[in-house]
């Protein structure tokens, strides 16, 4: 028997979306009205549970935003750095380049500092970046990058950022809710996450902690109408309302993940289990002659990444289908020099399907006639 969840589908070890438990897709049998009470009242405690787990509650306001987190990115990023503001970007994988992007479409000016995708943000370029350009007004990191799985150091990056009076932006979407995040040690002045990773809810909301000292400071910023964190903000202090058309059963399903991560014993329980989910995994996979591609010192337990085995008969395409035979989905690599997969250790799994997730990679090598998971290098 191939695992499964209780709906009968194949477990996703991808890191959002990611296998939800079975009381989160019951949350949302039902329909709710955008204005009904009940909804403003569930969509209120949720902000402020969120806001709370990140030890915001008194200095910042959660600002969700309809969509995936790259809209909630976008809407940090353009919201923040006014237009005639100049962000510096630090970025070691694709999350990065996105940000990059995003300030390229937006007419945002903004530099790239870059380290290799297994090399965490560089410190020391930061500092002196920050001390020989007057103009850059905010930085951006990424707190997990996912393209690799490596870990920044954040709090490092927060103290330099503070130094030279700079405004900090953190992407923290990968990690939000399993590392630790506490805004009353980590100086941000905005940070973005979503429903559909770590707080392991379904996917269609994301959501920006703003500081409340600047978010006046940020009307007249955005670009864009449906993007605008400010707007947004302005009118659910006012009506308790989202603007437009809020994604209901994401944010009910979402009501119902934080009472069970509050329930499982809440960060530090969150990553105790993903760290064995992880263990789990890599020693797995060790066993089946697989490497990693990261140095395990800077590895988050989030999602990671494996170098292809070096048997000529591997095939990305081919592995994936007869992993999922066997129940598992994974997630293609995203590294741009070398050949990888990646295997998500978040969602509602535990060590258990972890282990049944390394039997189906062994099925699924010997399906394809491999006999190790060696890669070439
Ligand atoms: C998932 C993720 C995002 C958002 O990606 P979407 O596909 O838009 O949900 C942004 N940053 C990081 C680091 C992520 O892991």
């Amino acid at each position: 028997m191939p695992a499964q969840t209780e709906t009968g589908d194949p477990l996703l070890l991808t890191p959002g979306p990611l296998t939800t438990s079975r009381s989160v897709k019951a949350a949302m049998l039902h329909d709710w009205g955008s204005r009904d009470e009940a909804f403003i009242r569930i969509n209120a405690e949720v902000l402020a549970r969120i806001a709370a787990l990140a030890g915001a509650s008194e200095t910042h306001v959660t600002v969700p935003v309809q969509g995936s987190g790259t809209f909630a990115v976008e809407a940090m990023l353009t919201c923040f750095v006014p237009r005639d503001g100049k962000l510096l970007l630090l970025v070691n994988g694709a999350y990065g380049h996105r940000a990059a992007k995003i300030c390229a479409y937006a007419g945002r000016a903004h530099q790239v500092l870059e380290t290799p995708e297994d090399t965490p943000v560089d410190l020391a370029r930061l500092d002196a970046t920050l001390a020989g350009d007057r103009t850059i007004t905010h930085v951006f990191v990424v707190q997990c990058e996912t393209t690799s799985g490596i870990l920044n150091p954040i709090a490092e990056v927060a103290a330099i950022a503070r130094k030279h009076g700079r405004r900090l932006l953190i992407d923290a979407m990968s990690a939000f809710g399993a590392l630790p995040l506490d805004a009353r040690q980590i100086p941000f002045d905005a940070m973005a996450a979503s429903s559909n990773k770590c707080l392991e809810g379904v996917p269609g909301m994301g959501f920006v902690f703003i500081r409340k000292a600047i978010l006046e400071a940020c009307a007249g910023n955005s670009q864009s109408l449906a993007m605008d964190l400010y707007d947004q903000q302005v009118y659910m202090e006012k009506t308790g309302q989202w603007r437009f058309t809020p994604p209901t059963h994401v944010v009910v399903a979402l009501s119902e993940a934080i009472a069970q991560f509050e329930e499982e014993g809440g960060q530090p329980a969150r990553l105790a289990r993903y760290t064995l989910n992880y263990h789990t995994l890599i020693d797995g996979m060790a066993r089946l002659g697989f490497m990693t591609f990261l140095d395990p010192a800077v590895q988050a337990p989030i999602i990671v990444t494996f170098h292809a085995p070096g048997d000529a008969r591997y095939e990305f395409k081919a592995f994936y289908a007869a992993v999922k035979k066997h129940g598992f989905v994974i997630y293609p690599g995203k590294l741009t020099q070398v050949e990888t997969f990646r295997v998500g250790c978040i969602g509602a799994i535990g060590p258990t399907e972890m282990e049944q997730a390394v039997q189906a990679v062994e099925l699924a090598l010997q399906d394809m006639g491999i006999g190790s998971g060696e890669p070439a290098i």
